[in-house]
């Protein structure tokens, strides 16, 4: 969607750490300027009042509250898999600690009769019905366009294609696991656009999902790299009330963050996110209206040439998609 992709840079989470560093080593270094500079910075989030930028289906900024240090130590006291991932990125097939001890049998068997969401951002049909995606929704704190039609990369791929091929493959990863796998839709095969924005948090909530993840790449200027995950902020308002998911949500996303950087090499976003690959937000429709555990990933930028050729290759894409997998299956317990 047009707003996930026009988040702006944010200068204090890229002077902070340098690129250069391996994401495992830089997430290391986190935790120990955390620990250093501790109670202060664990006491409390990083509230950022950020410009949108070319957000022009916004009418007003997005909010964008930046865990930080404060997250990474966190992270690490809670045994996330960021955690697992920082002492043993290279080593560890599995996941989270709740799944390292656990025989994959029992794994699947814990697994089954669980339901993940899976939604493909924006729909491929999307720019040929501009007039019925402008449409107004209600997202409970706002109204915003029913749907959007994403970016691309210079050379033309969409990210609604991209986003319904990691879809696919991570459907077919969860379904081996014995997961039942709903997605919000085929990517015009059944409907011309959409869903809505407020249909694909509806689909979540009426499948009593037991996580649902959107799938996202960003849209943003060339050097901007990286992948960051998206978690609901406490929003409440009309028929959004995310208090009982966000505790949950920011475990998911945790892990799935932990994950995708293992499977795929990417590292956590240079330009948001203060080198977490996390980003909380209070504008997104489709986790403002969540009652299930929800993050959305935007998974690369697909206007840096270096991400746009790693989003293009079908190879990168499964290793996103087992990354995500393997973080929602951490997240159930699997
Ligand atoms: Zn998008």
């Amino acid at each position: 969607m047009r707003y996930d992709e026009s988040s702006p840079p944010l200068p204090e989470s890229s002077t902070s750490i340098s690129p250069d560093r391996p994401w495992y080593a830089r997430r290391s270094t986190l935790v120990v300027a955390a620990a250093a500079i501790a109670p202060a910075v664990l006491a409390g989030w990083v509230l950022t009042e950020v410009l949108s930028g070319g957000a022009r289906d916004d009418s007003r900024p997005p909010r964008i509250v930046m865990p930080l240090a404060a997250s990474a130590a966190a992270s690490s006291a809670s045994a996330a898999p960021s955690a697992s991932a920082a002492s043993s990125a290279s080593a560890a097939p599995t996941p989270g600690p709740g799944a390292s001890a656990a025989p994959a049998a029992s794994a699947a068997k814990g697994l089954a009769g669980r339901t993940v969401v899976i939604d493909p951002g924006h729909n491929t049909g999307n720019f040929k019905h501009t007039t019925e995606i402008n449409r107004q929704v209600d997202i409970g704190t706002n109204r915003k366009e029913c749907d959007t039609t994403g970016t691309t990369t210079n050379s033309g791929y969409m990210e609604a294609e991209f986003s319904m091929d990691v879809s696919r493959r991570l459907r077919t990863v969860l379904e081996a696991k014995g997961l039942k796998v709903v997605l919000t839709h085929e990517a015009g095969k059944e409907r011309p656009f959409g869903p809505c924005i407020d249909e694909r948090a509806r689909i979540g909530n009426e499948a009593a999902a037991d996580a649902v993840v959107s799938v996202h790449a960003d849209g943003v200027s060339a050097g901007s790299r990286g992948f960051h995950v998206i978690l609901p902020a406490k929003v409440k308002g009309g028929s959004a009330d995310t208090a009982k998911i966000i505790g949950p949500s920011r475990q998911l996303g945790e892990r799935i963050a932990g994950n995708f950087a293992r499977t795929t090499g990417s590292a956590p976003a240079n330009y948001l996110g203060g080198g977490t690959g996390l980003v909380v937000r209070d504008d997104l429709g489709g986790l403002n209206l969540s009652t299930r555990p929800k993050v959305f990933i935007e998974c690369g930028n697909m206007r840096d040439a270096k991400d746009a050729a790693q989003l293009s290759s079908p190879q990168w894409r499964q290793k996103a998609a087992q990354g995500i997998a393997d973080g929602i299956v951490g997240f159930l317990g699997g």
